[in-house]
């Protein structure tokens, strides 16, 4: 496979990085990121990795488009209300980007589904962009188990949260936050809020670690935590340590 004259011109910028080059810009064309959600996270994590010029792009998520969601999911528009997210989502990218297929799932992740969904394209990245602690811990079970890298990432209000989990390399998430806590206590941004920004800042952030762990370039957040306060504009890089009793030890 070799660059046709309108991607030379399209990926020019990536291309003229010494950390990306020609042969970068092929490897992130040949690379399958799966996104778990596409809502505010979702959103400018899929549009940047479609802009990037990742070849498949996989979005999961089981809702439509609500009037209250284009404060911060801007992947969707006006006319895509009461539109399948994924149907929405997929139509954006096409529109962005030509070169990306985009394979839609929608339906809910649970646990008879997400290892099929990680092993349908055979996925090298996931994001997690979902809003809920059941679903973050079975994204985590599922990579720790296939032995998939992903980007954990959590918003709420005016702070974020991401990091980057690597098989063998750095704590998953259960390593942090052991096991789910009770429902009532997942973010609910119905009754907290958050500013449509905060996911916007998070979910470019996964978006990079995405393209540089796919690309093997830089530091990854792998046993870091890193923390955002936009209300006093903070960015906190936690050091995290795995557990040896967690279940990523174990794999
Ligand atoms: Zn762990």
């Amino acid at each position: 496979m070799i660059l046709a004259n309108d991607q030379l011109e399209r990926y020019s910028r990536n291309i003229i990085l010494k950390e990306v080059g020609t042969d970068g810009q092929m490897k992130l064309l040949n690379s399958k990121v799966l996104i778990v959600g596409t809502g505010g996270l979702g959103s400018p994590a899929a549009m940047y990795l479609a802009a990037a010029g990742i070849g498949t792009i996989g979005l999961i998520d089981p809702d439509v488009v609500d009037l209250s969601n284009l404060q911060r999911q801007i992947i969707h528009s006006n006319n895509d209300v009461g539109k399948p997210k994924v149907k929405s989502g997929k139509e954006t990218i096409n529109n962005l980007n030509p070169d990306v297929e985009v394979v839609t799932y929608q339906e809910w992740i649970s646990s008879a589904n997400i290892t099929d969904i990680i092993k349908d394209r055979d996925y090298d990245f996931v994001i997690d962009s979902t809003d809920n602690f059941p679903a973050k811990f079975l994204i985590n079970d599922a990579c720790v188990l296939l032995r998939k890298s992903f980007s954990h990432a959590g918003i709420s209000q005016l702070y974020g949260q991401t990091m980057t989990y690597v098989p063998g390399k750095g704590p998953c998430y259960r390593c942090i936050f052991l096991d789910p806590p009770p429902a009532k206590a997942s973010p609910d941004l119905t009754e907290k809020g958050v500013l449509g920004v905060i996911p916007g800042v998070i979910g470019t952030i996964q978006a990079t670690e995405a393209i540089k762990y796919l690309l093997g370039i830089g530091k990854l957040l792998t046993g870091k935590l890193l923390v955002f306060d936009a209300l006093d504009m903070e960015f906190r890089k936690v050091d995290i340590a795995a557990r040896t009793d967690c279940i990523c030890e174990n794999y």
